[in-house]
Parts: structure tokens; C-alpha cells; sequence
């Protein structure tokens, strides 16, 4: 039986207001454990939309992947017209039932947007000052310290890199790759294991121009290839107008795979023993900019 280890990042207020708890109730239906990470701090979604107007291929990508229709009009205005909602600290008995049916809860930065647009290229201390925020609301909530750290929009370089293997972290979800590596930055080498998105997102096929029934397609082809595939999900899409969707999904994959928490496939895994790659930038088809990847040439040790 394949693996594939469930990752949900939690962008949004409304992601975690709305999606959070429609993806509770499909997963426990289901009898599914998946693995959450959410972003701690200020919704700021509304400033993405300065990549509107500064970057081509986020008109082009907001336009076929209808994100107003993803994530709302009131999302889109966050941390610009509208002040910028606390995300986690506005719903911890959320985040509390998601530990209590049993799934992993982890860390998907502090400020979604901050991380996103900066955080490949900061410097260690400023990423870390970042970390430390998150990590302090989260262990304020939930009384304990998370094991799994994953970069908000794959953006991961020396600095961030640095930041987190100071932490409490025993693994990072941070780029998009093949396999379990240990990754390398620059001059930083980490010595935690990096277990990368292996699939594209729905949001990116919907970039693509693809159709539903096209997305079920594309799903059940590239799943089972590899021993384990992680894919990210978002509250936002699969718990809100893919909701129908991923329930669909997840019913058709059942007797294929065996789902996982992506903490408990990286408490399996020896470091030492992964191979070490370098983190290289690259484009990924239907997502603007680009994304952190594992390189697929292992580095020399
Ligand atoms: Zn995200």
C-alpha cells in the first residue's frame, strides 16, 4: 500500500473559521488523521493583492483560479481596507478540537503574506524573530510545542532555513520535491528531515485551466508512483468550494493508499540516512513566481 501524507495549510481567518471545520467533520467521517498547519499571526491577505499589480502572472493566475470566489472578498481586503483579523488566537478552541480528533497540528508561519513575499531571502534573525512569534502563540494555545514547521508558499532559503533548526521542530514540509531529503541552502545544511509536496495543488491545475473531473484525473495518474506522496491541501479551497471535491477524492484514493500524518511518516525516518540536496528556486506550472525545491541532483556531503 502507498503512502500519502495529508498536509493542510491554513492561509486564512476565513480558512480557518469556515474551512478547518468543514475539513474536520469530511476527515472524521472518513476515519482520516491529516496533518494542520497554521498560520499564527495577522491575516494580511488583502497585501498579496499588491502582486496584482506588480506581478503579470498573478493577474493571470487570480483570473483563472477565481480567487475572490476561493477566498472571499473580504480575505482579498485584509491588511489593507480592512485591519488584519489575528488568525489562530481568534479560534483556539478550533485548533484544540483539531488535536483532540487526532490530528497533527503544526506551524505555517506567522504572517502568511510577510513570509511569503520575504522569507527566502531574509536574513537568519529576522526569519527567527518570525518563528518566535509563532511559536509563542502557539504554545500560548496549546500549551505544547509543535513538532512540524511548514513554509508558507514554499519559500524557504539559508536564512529561514537557519531559523528553523533552532526551533523545537523535529521536521519541515517546506518545499516541493520527490522524497525525504536533508536539505541545504547556501552555506546552511540542515540536519532535520525535509519532506517536500510530491503533487500539485488543486489551485495551481485550476491555474492550469483544468476542470474537476480533469483534477480526479490528474490525482488518481500521479498518485502511487513514488512510496510516498505528500499532497498540500488548503483550507481555503479544499474546505470551501472543493469541499465536495476532496470528499470525492479522498472516497476514491481509500482502497489505494494508506493516509498519513506527515509527523508520523517523518518520526520513521532516519536523517542521517536521507539524502542531503540543495534547495533550488524553481517555477511550478499554473503558480506564479517561484517555489522552493528540492534539487534532484543529491549534493556532495
Ligand atoms: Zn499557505
Amino acid at each position: 500500500m502507498i503512502d500519502l501524507a495529508l498536509k493542510v495549510d491554513v492561509d486564512t481567518y476565513q480558512g480557518l473559521r469556515d474551512g478547518v471545520p468543514r475539513l474536520l467533520d469530511c476527515l472524521a467521517r472518513r476515519g482520516v488523521a491529516a496533518s494542520f498547519y497554521v498560520s499564527m499571526g495577522p491575516d494580511n491577505s488583502g497585501k498579496a493583492i499588491r502582486r496584482l499589480v506588480t506581478r503579470k502572472g498573478f493577474l493571470k493566475k487570480m483570473l483563472r483560479s477565481n480567487a475572490v470566489r476561493l477566498y472571499g472578498l473580504r480575505t482579498a481586503l485584509y491588511g489593507t481596507l480592512l485591519p488584519a483579523p489575528a488568525i489562530a488566537s481568534s479560534f483556539p478552541e478550533t485548533l484544540r478540537r483539531t488535536v483532540a480528533e487526532g490530528h497533527e497540528l503544526g506551524i505555517h508561519g506567522h504572517d502568511h503574506v510577510y513570509w511569503h513575499d520575504y522569507a527566502a531571502t531574509l536574513p537568519e534573525r529576522d526569519v527567527a524573530a518570525e518563528v518566535d512569534r509563532a511559536l509563542s502563540e502557539f504554545q500560548r494555545i496549546l500549551g505544547v510545542a509543535p513538532e512540524g514547521f511548514a513554509a508558507p508558499g514554499w519559500q524557504c532559503g539559508e536564512g529561514s532555513l537557519a531559523a528553523l533548526e533552532r526551533g523545537p521542530f523535529r521536521y519541515h514540509s517546506s518545499t516541493r520535491g520527490e522524497s525525504p531529503y536533508r536539505p541545504r541552502a547556501g552555506r546552511v545544511q540542515g540536519r532535520l528531515p525535509e519532506l517536500p509536496t510530491t503533487l500539485p495543488t488543486v489551485d495551481e491545475l485550476l491555474g492550469e485551466g483544468l476542470g474537476e473531473e480533469r483534477l480526479f484525473e490528474v490525482y488518481c495518474d500521479a498518485i502511487g508512483k513514488r512510496p510516498l506522496d505528500v499532497l498540500t491541501v488548503h483550507a481555503e479551497v479544499e474546505g470551501g468550494p472543493y469541499a465536495d471535491f476532496f470528499s470525492r477524492l479522498l472516497d476514491r484514493l481509500a482502497d489505494r493508499v494508506r493516509f498519513r500524518r506527515v509527523g508520523d511518516v517523518a518520526r520513521e525516518l532516519t536523517a542521517d540516512e536521507l539524502p542531503v540536496c540543495d534547495v533550488i528556486q524553481d517555477t511550478r506550472p499554473g503558480r506564479a513566481g517561484t517555489v522552493s525545491c528540492q534539487s534532484q541532483t543529491p549534493a556532495a556531503r
